[in-house]
């Protein structure tokens, strides 16, 4: 391990605050003051009781509003993330068998479950070069196609389009309360919360269509085994009444409630692209005119707008500028464990101001004139 260099970023230049990670993102810390002030009445309450059952209600009815879902889409929540919904899908979501359109190690991993569930065919991957997006087209003989809005692991902001009679599952965990898109082009658009809806983890909620129900039924239906804790049926059961399955950590329900409910008196989801197109656009524009840095993604219409991955030239070793930043008390700018490339990763979601944005930049300026 080579020592991280002694570097005191001015605190005229630093950040208001220093989390810019990709996940967990930051929470607002005011209402984690409120989720405090909340004493007595809702932690360590019953999540079958209107204490919790109503921020449940306030969840789904937030993210209709946020999205503008039509009528018949249903908003449904599971405990586990959205790697426990990979594994719930392969059980309830897909019929015998799947494409996956792959372009990082998010979308790989929800392939190679589908890839080892011994009761579907073996799934069609569609993959492309890391940095890149495989285009959608129409493959023949599935009845799930499965895409990432965006692939957080490599910064990929990846295209998803409705084509023949599949079903259209999506994975928008870094995306969603950040990124519009055509909602009636997805029929199950699932996320996790604690990404650019600035919640906790352990959570899983997926936006169905009537399409989406009606498949969740016919395979509830059939003799297929589910195992209870992935079926999603009875996740949509408990969904209607506001609940989940098993117990939920209530501090996720809460947070994600609050953070629906900024990003509606905001604007909704339109701000929220705003905000996060308009931060990422400075990290891009800053790394193409730096000496040292540039966009790991080359082409510019796949960059992610709320998770930026910024290569260093070789000369610059990313590593020990994310060290100093961290000893400076800016935080999970490291890239993903698994790209092993020499960059930073940097999230620009809602919750990150461009006035963080900028700060950040300039710190990490003021650091490589003096690495
Ligand atoms: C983080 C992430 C996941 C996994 O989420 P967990 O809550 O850890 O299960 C899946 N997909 C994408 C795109 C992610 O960013």
């Amino acid at each position: 391990m080579t020592e991280i260099p002694e570097i005191t970023i001015p605190s005229s230049l630093l950040p208001a605050d220093g989390r810019f990670g990709s996940g967990p993102g930051r929470v607002q810390t005011t209402f984690v003051d409120d989720l405090a002030a909340t004493g007595t009445s809702y932690m360590g309450t019953s999540h079958r009781r209107p204490a919790v059952r109503d921020v449940v209600a306030e969840i789904q009815s937030g993210l209709v509003e946020m999205y503008d879902l039509p009528d018949g889409y249903e908003i449904v929540l599971g405990v586990g993330g959205a790697t426990a919904f990979w594994d719930a899908a392969t059980f309830g979501l897909i019929a015998r068998r799947s494409a996956h359109f792959v372009c990082g190690e998010f979308s790989r991993k929800f392939a190679d479950a589908a890839a080892k569930t011994p009761h579907l065919d073996d799934p069609i991957v569609v993959a492309a070069e890391y940095g890149g997006a495989p285009e959608p087209e129409e493959v023949p003989g599935v009845d799930t196609a499965s895409f990432i809005h965006n692939e957080t692991s490599t910064g990929v902001l990846a295209p998803f389009a409705r084509l023949g009679s599949a079903l259209v599952a999506i994975d928008g965990t870094s995306a969603a309360g950040a990124i519009a898109y055509d909602v009636e082009a997805a029929d199950a658009y699932y996320f996790s919360p604690q990404k650019a809806l600035g919640s906790e983890g352990g959570l899983w909620i997926v936006m169905l269509s009537p399409l989406a129900v009606d498949r969740i039924e016919s395979i509830a239906a059939s003799d297929r085994w589910i195992p209870p804790s992935l079926s999603l049926k009875t996740a949509l059961d408990n969904a209607r009444l506001h609940q989940t399955y098993n117990t939920p950590a209530l501090t996720t329900l809460y947070l994600l409630a609050r953070q629906i409910r900024f990003v509606n008196t905001m604007g909704g989801i339109e701000w929220a692209d705003g905000t996060t197109r308009r931060s990422s656009a400075h990290l891009y524009r800053w790394a193409e005119s730096s000496t040292f840095a540039q966009p790991f993604v080359v082409n510019a219409a796949l960059r992610s707008p709320t998770v930026a991955t910024i290569d260093f030239v070789s000369g610059t070793p990313a590593d020990r500028v994310s060290s100093v930043l961290r000893s400076n008390g800016i935080v999970d700018t490291e890239p993903y464990r698994k790209l092993g490339r020499n960059q930073l990763r940097i999230a620009t979601f809602p919750n990150i101001d461009l006035e963080d944005v900028e700060a950040l930049t300039a710190s990490i300026d003021y650091v490589v004139q003096r690495l």
